[in-house]
């Protein structure tokens, strides 16, 4: 059975007695409403790990737009299920107050990969994501925890905080889990229309054309421009950015080179969506 903590004194208990008889524990951080792609980093965290929790907390700190805070999806009974299922050993769920209680006065900032892209559109994303992931990071007491390349960005946020910070974890990417027709698994995924919904596989097509393109010798820029007018012309909205950049530092790139990534953000009706592939 999974056992639900959601104080955070409980859970060091918990994690102190693993940790007394040689477990490794592993965390898997997530905003619930969960999907294959969350229970897919549960099912890594199983394999690596001799305990593992679930963190579920809707970070208010994370969101610039407080509308999607509020209509972001939440049912912690059937995620609860669900973790049950997957063999986990503890779900943290704390509330805002467990978090951040009265008197909280850190922030958690980390530059260079966190200034393109969401950093640009989303201004003060990743510093409530680092803030929050370093606050689970010391109240689980984890010593590996697992993160989506779904976020691709995000994942490099985090090893970079890691790193600078010499947090005792190791982070794990995995990768990205998408639905049969493509799409990647998103717990906004829900909020798209009917009509939107059969729209939006076209997203990862029109990436991997791209990324066909680029790795037959076309020019970046000029392949750049006509995947971006391509998805206009396929009624989805605004395309936030549509980037070639170096995987790991971020750094965009003009030419192709070993471990360059198509990242994408663009909106289909009031849904934004993220992706991104290698090429
Ligand atoms: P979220 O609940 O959206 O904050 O995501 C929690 C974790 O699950 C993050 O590390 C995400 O990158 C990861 N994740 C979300 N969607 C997917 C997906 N489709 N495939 C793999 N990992 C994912």
């Amino acid at each position: 059975m999974t056992l639900v903590i959601r104080n955070s004194a409980e859970l060091q208990d918990k994690v102190a007695a693993w940790k007394r008889s040689g477990m490794l524990v592993g965390v898997v951080p997530t905003m619930g409403a969960l999907h294959d792609g969350h229970l897919s980093l549960v099912k890594a965290a199983r394999a690596q790990s001799d305990r593992v929790i679930v963190t579920i907390f809707v970070n208010p700190m994370q969101f610039n737009n407080t509308d999607d805070l509020s209509k972001y999806p939440r049912d912690e009974a059937r995620d609860l299920a669900l973790l049950d299922e997957a063999g986990v050993d503890v779900l943290f769920a704390p509330d805002v107050a467990e978090v951040y209680p009265d008197g909280f006065s850190t922030t958690v900032s980390v530059s260079g990969v966190s200034a393109p892209m969401e950093g640009e559109h989303r201004p003060g994303h990743f510093d409530g994501v680092a803030t929050v992931v370093a606050k689970l990071f010391g109240m689980t007491q984890a010593g590996r925890a697992f993160f989506g390349e779904k976020d691709w960005q995000q994942l490099q946020v985090v090893r970079r905080m890691v790193r600078d910070l010499n947090l005792p974890v190791t982070v794990i990417g995995c990768p990205t889990i998408r639905e049969a027709d493509g799409l990647a698994m998103s717990s906004r995924n829900v909020r798209l229309s009917h009509e939107d919904r059969s729209m939006a596989p076209l997203l990862h097509q029109v990436l991997q054309e791209l990324a066909a393109s680029l790795r037959a010798g076309a020019d970046v820029g000029v392949a750049l421009a006509s995947a971006r007018a391509e998805l206009a012309a396929k009624g989805f909205g605004t395309v936030e950015y549509l980037d070639l950049r170096a995987g790991d530092s971020l750094a965009p790139l003009a030419q192709l080179e070993d471990n360059a990534r198509l990242l994408v953000a663009l909106w289909l009706g009031n849904v934004r969506l993220i992706d991104n592939i290698p090429v």
